[in-house]
């Protein structure tokens, strides 16, 4: 426990953001656009870069457009291609954490553990890996969804005698060539990697639990004339920026209120399906059974042809049993592999869980959310934890556009909150509970009247199925309603003891 009511020990930060991906970065650019200086970014990994500088296996890829999947105050007009690639993304975020002067301000390796307000004091203690304890007044949450691997649950896994690993921690000094490999997963991850290393191997076995809805890429390398267009000409840049905005955010209309309009382009995946694989029984077991959009959609060009390799084998018997040298089935048939990738996912509903959180009164919020998910205000603030923001906080990740849009609305919300606070003459504000729950409530009946309720099981779900990842709505409609933080939406207070910088 920290040491509950004594001074800081060190430096009273203003502000400490936890993650150094895009969302942290983001903010303490935004932090220093305000003027505001004391702040520090807690960085478990020694680089920047989050997702981006963690998933770097073969085809790492988004699969958001470039030209939106970047800051809208920090365009990159010469984007390589529609949907760049891992290494050009990790490149923009380093460039951006120099030009933005972020570095001075980051703190690597630090490994938060532990946060807990002090409402005596008025900050928030918080203990690193190491015991170290850091202060700060305001913390931002900045972790990511998709920062903690999901593994599975399989009998015999630790017995594996060949390499083991997950997607997002690839082992680049395992020699994939001539190799039987067995991927497992077939999700966004697993539809890239499996084109890049089928040509490889001997053999690649893929195993699928459910088949994902795969449309195709429209994925094309830009020109250099088009480059130094929108370098030329920024109005023009931004313009075909919000067209791609656009072009995306329809989509929210059949996701959220009418999915009956997803299955035109649920016959599109099927056309595309049947083009890219003609052997009819390999057809039938890719064909998904469930609402295209209940799952994140996949976009790829390469993931079907890669399984009609004469060395893919699609295996759809379920896994029994991992053994020291390959997997069984199932259905009894044992395969053997020199490496297993575990393209399964991140833990995603389970935001914080590392992190042990106390908050007014000592209450825990991992015991107040293992009981229903997690839950908070726009995914922003959660009642009896004061001074306490998240971004891509539950229920604000996106099935349908730019999640860095979303960043950019929720940077401005916390702003605008030390605004606020500053401006109530308190040192901590605290959403009330009440308000909370009648946005909680609202966001669940919308919920379930959308395509990713309608019937499968997903990663956007809690093992219950309710699902505590999504925005239930319009990204707009999101940032209109956290354009400003409201005063009466809080409750303010003053430390009986304040501490001092
Ligand atoms: P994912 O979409 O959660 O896929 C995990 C896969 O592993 C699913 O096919 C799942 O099957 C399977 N799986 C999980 N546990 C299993 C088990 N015990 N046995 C067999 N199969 C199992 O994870 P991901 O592919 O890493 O992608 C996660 C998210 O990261 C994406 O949805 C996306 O938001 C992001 N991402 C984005 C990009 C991009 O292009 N921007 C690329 C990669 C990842 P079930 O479907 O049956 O659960």
């Amino acid at each position: 426990m920290p040491d509950a009511g004594a001074a800081p020990h060190g430096p009273l930060y203003a502000v400490a953001i936890i993650g150094a991906g895009f969302a942290g970065l983001c903010m303490g650019k935004k932090l220093l656009d305000a003027g505001e200086r004391n702040f520090i970014i807690l960085e478990r990994a020694g680089e920047v870069g989050g997702t981006w500088r963690d998933n770097t296996y073969p085809g790492c890829a988004c699969d958001v457009p470039a030209h939106l999947y970047s800051y809208s105050f920090r365009p990159n007009p010469r984007w390589s291609r529609a949907f760049a690639q891992q290494p050009e993304i990790q490149a923009y975020i380093l460039q951006c954490t120099e030009e933005f002067g972020l570095r001075p301000h980051i703190r690597f390796n630090t490994n938060v553990e532990r946060l807990a307000f002090d409402e005596r004091r008025g900050f928030w203690r918080i203990v690193d890996h190491t015991g170290r304890e850091i202060a700060a007044r305001v913390v931002v949450g900045a972790q990511g969804p998709l920062s903690r691997p999901a593994w599975p649950d399989i009998p015999g896994m630790d017995d594996f005698r060949g390499a083991a690993f997950h997607s997002s921690r690839w082992d680049h000094a395992f020699d994939f060539v001539g190799k039987r490999v067995a991927v497992i997963g077939t999700g966004a991850s697993a539809i890239q990697l499996t084109p890049e290393i089928a040509p490889k191997v001997a053999h690649l076995d893929l195993y699928q639990r459910t088949p994902p809805w795969v449309v195709p890429k429209p994925d094309k390398a830009f020109s250099n004339g088009l480059k130094n267009l929108f370098a030329k000409a920024p109005w023009l840049h931004e313009a075909y920026r919000r067209l791609v905005y656009a072009r995306l955010e329809w989509r929210a209309f059949g996701f959220t209120q009418y999915p009956e309009l997803l299955r035109f382009l649920e016959r599109f995946a099927v056309r595309h399906l049947e083009a890219q694989v003609p052997d009819p029984a390999l057809r039938a077991r890719l064909k998904p059974d469930y609402a295209l959009g209940c799952k994140r959609i996949l976009i790829s060009q390469n993931y079907y042809p890669a399984l009609c390799r004469e060395n893919v084998s699609l295996v759809t018997d379920g896994i029994a049993e991992i053994l020291p040298g390959g997997i069984r089935a199932k259905d009894g048939t044992e395969r053997p592999a020199d490496c297993i990738v575990y393209a399964t996912g991140f833990k995603a509903t389970e935001p914080l869980a590392e992190l042990e959180v106390t908050g007014l009164g000592g209450r825990s919020l991992a015991r107040e959310w293992a009981q229903d998910g997690p839950e908070a205000y726009y995914g922003l603030t959660v009642a009896g934890y004061p001074n306490f923001f998240m971004l891509v906080g539950p229920n604000t990740g996106l099935g349908h556009n730019s999640i860095i849009y979303m960043i950019e609305s929720q940077v401005a919300y916390v702003i605008d909150a030390l605004r606020l606070l500053r401006a109530e003459g308190a040192d901590w504000m605290d959403v009330k509970p009440g308000v909370q729950d009648r946005f909680n409530a609202g966001v669940q009946a919308r919920i379930r009247k959308t395509v990713w309720q309608s019937g499968c099981h997903s990663w956007y779900q809690t093992a219950s199925g309710k699902n505590v990842t999504l925005w239930p709505g319009y990204t707009f409609e999101y940032r209109a309603k956290t354009r400003r933080a409201h005063a009466a939406d809080y409750a303010f207070a003053r430390a009986p003891a304040k501490a001092t910088a």
